[in-house]
């Protein structure tokens, strides 16, 4: 019979990248509370509409990117390409302005984009996202993207490069967008297929293209910065300053422009140079006119994700393994039910604790203690079972003891 294999672009994650995923994830959530952001789940998919508005109709992510399809009630549905466009849709449908100033909210799930598959480049990934709805500090800027820079560190993410960038407010982007075309007209034949249509529909995403020849091509491209406004000349100064402040070291990157139509203002990206092309590993910036394309409502927001996966890349093999606090070895079978009892009352008292179904000789359970990684392991014979004790041995000290069942939580503490 043939087996039936996961499809292209998609991946299981088990057994140590399962405990490395829960790892950088559960990370991720005590580190986002701590700087005041509350959970918040959306739908997987969404009307197709939300993305073609929300994240742009020249983007390669609308354009060629998303998995559309039609349910059995003829809507056209979009599995979500990403997580920023739904949490604005759950913000204005729920008026949560009207609750609070400022609203912060992190995610963690599954994105899908129909990419080319290759190392840390699937079709189904997983993303950890914070946004932030209501505040327009440039302070703000600096705080998130130092928050994204200290979570990375944490988890232990090193040798990483903050970049960053101003993309002005939409005056300035047009701006500029006349000044980018004389400048990419003359070569308009030799850029690529994608990058003659973006020169159509948002010519500053030719400044994105990961072909080669075209960054070549563009590398004297005149630089956004110097079409910007006083203010937006100030904010970034500002976001500048702060991140200083805060530590954090950055490079400018006047051709960073973020493959989203949403961004504007500040934009940044966490990059590491050793994941070939997808070195992006965080990214992400102010997006102030979203609320305004999908809602009318003039409410400033800031946001980042990071690519869960190659975090995991990056990661290695150098992460927490799990702890196992106890292995019980229950010897002869008169003692079986009173070592599940042990287990059992361990269990509900918090401690990680593994025991086997089967009757073994010692041997065979210090091979399994072993092998689990325990701390302690405690043996049940008959004898000790008769005197209402068990022995504890342990495993990192290599000494043992003799205690009464009723003392072994505080023992195991
Ligand atoms: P890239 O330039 O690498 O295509 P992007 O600009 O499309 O990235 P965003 O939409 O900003 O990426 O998503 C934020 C992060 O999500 C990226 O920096 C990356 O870490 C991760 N990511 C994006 N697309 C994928 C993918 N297809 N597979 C795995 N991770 C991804
Ligand atoms: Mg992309």
């Amino acid at each position: 019979m043939k087996l039936i294999k996961a499809v292209r672009g998609t991946k299981d994650i088990f057994g140590d990248d399962g405990i490395k995923f829960d790892y950088i994830t559960r990370t991720a959530q005590e580190f986002f509370t701590n700087y005041g952001y509350t959970m918040i789940k959306t739908p997987i998919f969404e009307e197709t509409s939300l993305f073609k508005r929300g994240v742009g109709e020249g983007t390669d992510i609308v354009e060629k990117e998303m998995y559309t399809f039609q349910d059995r009630g003829e809507r056209s549905l979009t599995l979500r390409p990403e997580g920023t466009a739904a949490v604005v849709r759950c913000y204005l449908e729920n008026k949560i302005y009207a609750k609070e100033d400022v609203s912060r909210f992190f995610y963690a799930g599954s994105m899908f984009r129909y990419e080319r598959p290759q190392a840390g480049r699937q079709r189904e990934f997983n993303q950890i996202g914070v946004e932030v709805l209501g505040e327009s500090s440039p302070i703000l800027d600096a705080e998130v993207i130092a928050m994204g820079f200290s979570f990375l560190d944490k988890i232990g993410v090193s040798d990483l490069e903050v970049t960053i960038n101003s993309v002005g407010e939409k005056e300035s982007r047009e701006k500029y967008r006349e000044t980018l075309l004389n400048f990419l007209e003359p070569m308009k034949e030799e850029l690529c297929d994608d990058c003659r249509m973006r020169m159509e529909k948002n010519p500053l995403r030719v400044l994105d293209c990961k072909v080669e020849k075209c960054k070549e091509l563009t590398k004297d491209a005149p630089i956004i910065t110097e079409s910007l406004s006083e203010d937006e000349v100030n904010h970034y100064e500002t976001v500048k300053k702060y991140l200083t402040i805060f530590g954090v070291k950055y490079k400018e990157d006047p051709r960073l422009v973020r493959g989203l139509d949403y961004y504007s203002s500040t934009v940044f990206e966490i990059v590491t140079n050793k994941l070939g092309s997808q070195g992006t590993v965080l990214a992400g910036g102010r997006y102030d006119n979203l609320l305004k394309q999908l809602g009318d409502k003039d409410i400033p927001a800031f946001g980042f994700a990071a690519g869960v996966e190659r975090v995991m890349m990056l990661l290695g093999d150098d992460f927490p393994k799990r702890e196992l606090d106890v292995y019980v070895a229950w010897l002869g079978e008169d003692t079986k039910d009173f070592a599940f009892k042990v287990a059992n009352d361990l269990r509900v008292d918090g401690k990680s604790v593994v025991i086997d179904y089967n009757a073994k000789a010692m041997k065979g359970h210090m091979k399994k203690a072993d092998k689990a990684g325990a701390k302690n392991v405690i043996i049940i014979g008959e004898e000790e079972m008769a005197k209402g004790v068990v022995v504890v041995k342990d495993f990192i000290n290599r000494t043992q003891e003799e205690v009464t069942v009723d003392s072994l939580k505080n023992i195991l503490k």
